[in-house]
């Protein structure tokens, strides 16, 4: 039997790869253009509707976040407005989070996509949609986190429980997801499971096995700590089951996916060791499933292999495959000297992540989710849709303790400067 095509919705600004986080910020929105340069190349964009996303607004924003943070944001951004670094250092808007040139368009411009990729999706024009610009998991409330301002990821689920009663958010990227954990912590109608290092110091030292979530949502925060060089065998060992428990006793209404890329092998950051098949293979599994989902971006700092991931990605969310050698793209230079389209695990390095350890994370993850259910509360007083206002993009313009953010909590930084 040939699998049903997806109807698939691909969120592009051609300006995203001109914001620049700073000089050497490992943080660099031009892997999206990359990502989309190989998407171009390789003909994948014949199978799917691409558009522009329409600009968040600050309202848009606010729908999470507080309206002095979304304010300071704005103006950060701005020439002609100082703000002093106390004011700055309030919201955590220095160091790995710095203001740069059109820091507050390029947040409009990610959670613009993202909201693009839930309106399609609650309209059900789409089966698919994807925003490689978006999945910047650690923004919280009232302050940046981990090189992420404006957490698109929770404004898209918040868009989403406008239509669906239960949302599955899965993050695969080396950190965990908090900043989303922590927006639903509360709820049971948004399960999240998060895949990542952890070892309490690991940034951003959150997203240990005992971390469950509260209240109404306990036990629908799940989280999978790993150590240090995870190979495909020992992450597809945990990822099928535990995401097949979760689909059978959750059944989600649609499912939320951030690839962060830095879980990928020489991660300039990431400690895992996955293969670009591995990482892709997840992604796969998902689809498999035939239940309406969204694909984002997120980490990802050896620019390279992320735009052969994501390209990757984007090919098999259309059903298609990438040749073995990548085709002539503007930037075919980084891939030299080999131009292959797959990211290699080293094989030199050890997987900390032995059998035992393995099997001990597996049964009590087992066992908490035992305790969840598919709730049905039914929506609250529904609030208006978010307008399509969506352009197409025009081919020619190709080119155990949860932690809740309080001020007294002390920040950990991603990235140091060499
Ligand atoms: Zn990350």
């Amino acid at each position: 039997m040939t699998e049903r095509k997806r109807r698939v919705a691909y969120f592009y600004d051609p300006d995203v790869g001109q914001y620049y986080y700073g000089q050497g910020h490992p943080m660099k929105p031009h892997r999206v253009r990359m990502t989309h340069s190989l998407i171009m190349h390789s003909g994948i964009y014949n199978h799917m509707d691409m558009y522009v996303p329409s600009k968040a607004s600050k309202e848009d924003m606010c729908e999470f976040h507080t309206e002095d943070y979304i304010e300071v944001l704005e103006n950060a951004g701005a020439d002609s407005v100082q703000i002093n670094k106390q004011v700055l250092g309030e919201y955590n808007l220095l160091d790995d989070c710095p203001v740069f040139d059109g820091l507050f368009s390029y947040n409009q411009m990610a959670s613009g996509g993202t909201l693009g990729c839930a309106v399609k999706l609650n309209q059900k024009s789409h089966d698919i949609t994807i925003n490689w610009s978006g999945g910047l998991h650690h923004g919280k409330k009232s302050e940046a986190s981990g090189f992420c301002y404006v957490n698109d990821i929770v404004l898209g689920i918040l868009e989403l429980l406008k239509h669906h009663e239960r949302v599955l958010y899965i993050d695969i990227d080396v950190h965990h997801g908090d900043g989303v954990e922590e927006a639903f912590l509360t709820t049971d109608r948004v399960l999240t499971c998060s895949f990542h290092k952890f070892d309490g110091a690991f940034f951003p030292g959150t997203g240990s096995l005992e971390n469950v979530g509260h209240s109404i949502g306990k036990y629908y925060s799940v989280n999978v700590p790993l150590k240090d060089g995870v190979k495909d065998e020992s992450f597809e060992f945990l990822f099928k089951p535990i995401v097949d428990r979760i689909l059978a006793i959750y059944k989600p209404e649609c499912i939320v996916c951030q690839c962060g890329a830095d879980s990928l092998a020489h991660d300039r950051l990431g400690v895992f060791n996955l293969s670009s098949k591995g990482h892709a293979s997840c992604v796969e599994y998902i689809k498999s499933f035939n239940i309406p989902l969204m694909l984002l971006g997120g980490g990802g700092y050896t620019i390279k292999n992320v735009a052969r991931c994501w390209a990757t990605e984007t090919a098999i969310a259309v059903g298609e495959s990438l040749d073995d050698h990548l085709p002539l793209s503007d930037y075919l230079e980084y891939y030299s000297p080999e131009y292959e389209a797959d990211v290699f695990s080293d094989p030199s390095r050890k997987d900390k992540n032995d059998e035992a350890y393995i099997q001990k994370v597996l049964e009590r993850i087992m066992r908490n989710l035992s305790f969840i259910k598919a709730p049905s509360t039914g929506f609250e007083a529904r609030r208006p849709d978010t307008p399509d206002t969506l352009v197409p993009l025009l081919q020619e313009e190709e080119d155990g303790h949860p932690v809740i953010s309080s001020p007294n909590r002390p920040r950990k930084q991603m990235w140091k400067h060499e």
